[in-house]
């Protein structure tokens, strides 16, 4: 379960606060006090629900559209709804009857909202495409510099306006600015910077509560000061934007975050419900009001006003909701073909295994290629560096940019050969390449761009690498090469034999001998690395800055032999599938390509959407497993491209719809990928690194 519920506690009172901005529960008593409230305190509120949404999303960036796309649509649906039941009252205050209505109506459907208290939806539904667009072509510290900068051309267009009207250019700029929105509160100025600073918060440490404490107080005060300032100056246009506010939000939302408590749906469901319904309340009470007699005390009393305003939409909100869950949509059935389930807490907990056998001084680089043997390359990234991890592998230089293009931040090295023709791509998006050789070292000495590498050694595995011997002069030899790191791969550091082991550690005294040779030519790279998974979990002690880790990231071993250290994995990783149609198949026909299944009884067999253009391998034919309803079923014949069929005479239940475990867990029944890829006569690397790019992946907290 998320731990947030600080910050869904607070979604109540910041919805009160919108209802504050609407009705002014202090205007009948105190003038200064109306705009302390609602000019001040209250313009949390709104920051504080996009902060919320970028927070939540702050691991779904890095999926691209696809990630941000549920939320969009969850947003506009909102939207949507809201517009409907607002019609009514669009209608009788003769909202189309204006001048220019289509444009008017275009103009708010975008940015002002169409009803006009409700412009947090298109702001949002506008933001959330532009802040991905701002992630993905500025990376996201460059996102938040340019969201800073919009928000600030907001600020002197909100309550800094009389600075931007005293400049005549600004002032014309701005002019044309309100011909397309009426506030520059909105999706492009106000939106972005809330949004990705949510984000931000999501992957830094904490703030202690008392430091967050401090700095809510101080910037709060300035806020206020600079809001009645700004007042005596008579600058505002509007009074949504401060240069403070941003500093005040961080602060507020850390501390909101440090109050552990479990999340609590039901009072974010009311938090929003209130904020949809609260402009009906607003005429409702004052229709009713005035039908009642009661203006002077329900309207004119500004306290009773916005106390029977709030009341009514809790009642409102409350039956709403009870209605909804009555009346309202169902959760439609999922529509997968065939899909990858990635377990995000069980990658959390290997990386703290394996960080647990580290050497001291060491750190983790997490190996992503092949889509990070199948689970999703850029989305696994993300997780990771918000757990910390700061260097990145993958075995080509389209896997590093698709990477850098994501987000990454850490160091990227391309593990695999990258042609020199590539190096100053390489240097633009501060990628580090692997030297290969020496006839690759010179290559790219010649093209004289300064590429951060680092250089692989042979000691004996016979595959890349400049020779142990060699690796000093070559490394003197390219001096326009910024020399990071030195590597080695071990390859046969599963191998638990004597023979296996003594040529590990003959490997690996002579990577140290290469390195000692360097350091005698004053050369002391930052970076030392030589075990993978198994050359860690088998050997510690060998003096590295550096772990590549790859399977054992994922959970899972290469083929079942147990390394020497002690670390429990758990498995990521879930493959599924669908039954999509079932047949009966009377005793001696023959079923699949080839007939290769033979019906030695009234059988039934079930059609399912995955095949081995998916992954599943076909030498599974005929003796592979799957989970259907909890129960093992046997393959029944071939493997086809797409499809394969299930023996289940045994289950009379099964039906087309059900979900189909290939790998992973369905009641007390698990299948692992090393059994499967054990049966398949291979390792699990190469299992999951062949999982293809139809399989949806479907990440889960
Ligand atoms: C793939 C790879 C790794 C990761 O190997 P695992 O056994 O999956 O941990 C490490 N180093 C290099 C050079 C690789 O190519």
């Amino acid at each position: 379960m998320r731990r947030q519920g600080g910050l869904d506690r607070f979604r109540l009172p910041a919805a009160f606060l919108v209802v504050a901005i609407h009705t002014g529960p202090l205007t009948s008593f105190t003038e200064a006090g109306d705009v302390f409230l609602t000019s001040v305190l209250a313009r949390v509120a709104v920051p504080f629900f996009l902060m919320v949404t970028g927070f939540f999303l702050h691991p779904r960036w890095a999926e691209g559209w696809a990630g941000i796309r549920p939320a969009w649509r969850k947003t506009a649906g909102l939207y949507l709804a809201a517009t409907l039941l607002y019609l009514p009252l669009m209608v009788y205050k003769g909202d189309f009857l204006r001048k220019n209505l289509l444009w008017v109506e275009f103009r708010d459907l975008l940015f002002n909202g169409t009803f006009y208290h409700l412009w947090y939806f298109p702001a949002l539904l506008l933001a959330l495409p532009l802040t991905l667009l701002l992630i993905r072509s500025l990376g996201q510290r460059g996102a938040l510099r340019a969201a800073g900068g919009l928000y600030l051309l907001g600020v002197l267009g909100d309550s800094w306006y009389g600075l931007a009207a005293l400049l005549p250019p600004l002032d014309a700029l701005y002019r044309q600015l309100f011909f397309f929105f009426d506030y520059t509160r909105n999706g492009l100025f106000l939106a972005p910077l809330f949004l990705l600073l949510g984000s931000e918060l999501a992957r830094r440490p904490e703030l202690s509560p008392k430091t967050a404490a401090a700095g809510l107080g101080i910037s709060f005060a300035v806020m206020t000061a600079e809001a009645f300032w700004l007042r005596s100056m008579e600058w505002p246009r509007h009074d949504s934007m401060y240069l403070a506010l941003p500093l005040v939000m961080v602060f507020l939302f850390s501390l909101l975050r440090s109050r552990k408590a479990p999340g609590n749906k039901a009072l974010a469901e009311l938090g929003q419900s209130i904020y949809v319904i609260h402009p009906w309340s607003i005429v409702l009470v004052r229709g009713g009001a005035k039908v009642l007699r009661l203006t002077w005390l329900l309207v004119d009393n500004s306290v009773l006003f916005y106390l029977s305003v709030c009341v009514l939409t809790v009642l409102l909100s409350l039956g709403w909701g009870g209605f909804w869950r009555r009346f309202g949509p169902k959760r439609k059935p999922r529509t997968r073909r065939a899909w990858v389930e990635v377990d995000r807490p069980a990658l959390r907990h290997n990386l703290r295994e394996l960080r647990s056998v580290l050497e001291e001084g060491q750190r983790i680089m997490a190996v992503l290629k092949a889509e990070g043997y199948g689970h999703g390359a850029a989305p696994l990234a993300a997780l990771l560096e918000d757990e910390g991890v700061d260097a990145f592998g993958t075995a080509t230089l389209e896997e590093a940019l698709a990477l850098r293009r994501a987000g990454v931040c850490g160091t990227i090295l391309v593990l695999g050969y990258v042609p020199p023709e590539a190096a100053g791509q390489a240097v633009r998006h501060r990628l580090t390449l692997t030297v290969v050789d020496e006839a690759h070292a010179a290559a790219l000495e010649e093209t004289g761009k300064p590429v951060h590498v680092h250089w692989k050694v042979d000691t004996g595995m016979h595959r890349l690498g400049v020779p142990w011997e060699r690796l000093a002069e070559a490394v003197k030899a390219a001096p326009h090469l910024v020399t990071e790191g030195v590597y080695t791969h071990l390859c046969v550091s599963d191998g638990r034999s004597k023979a296996e082991e003594s040529f590990t550690i003959r490997q690996l005294e002579r990577f140290h001998s290469s390195l000692d040779r360097l350091a005698q030519a004053g050369i002391r790279p930052k970076e030392i690395h030589a075990q993978a998974s198994y050359g860690l979990l088998n050997y510690t002690g060998l003096g590295c800055t550096l772990a590549r880790v790859g399977i054992a990231l994922y959970g899972v071993l290469s083929d079942g032999v147990r390394p020497r250290g002690a670390v429990a994995l758990q498995p990521a990783l879930a493959l599924k599938s669908r039954v999509v149609s079932v047949r009966t198949v009377p005793a001696g026909e023959g079923a699949g390509y080839g007939l290769a299944f033979r019906a030695e009884r009234d059988s039934r067999l079930a059609a399912v959407s995955i095949g081995y253009a998916d992954g599943v391998p076909r030498s599974l034919s005929g003796r592979g497993e799957a989970l259907v309803r909890g129960q093992r079923v046997s393959f029944a014949g071939r493997v086809c491209m797409d499809q394969l069929l299930l023996d289940v005479t045994d289950l009379p239940e099964v039906k087309p719809g059900d979900t189909v475990t290939l790998i992973g867990r369905d009641g007390d029944q698990v299948l692992s990928a090393e059994a499967m890829a054990g049966a398949a006569g291979t390792i699990t690397n190469e299992l999951l690194s062949r999982l293809g790019p139809r399989l949806e992946r479907v990440f889960f907290s």
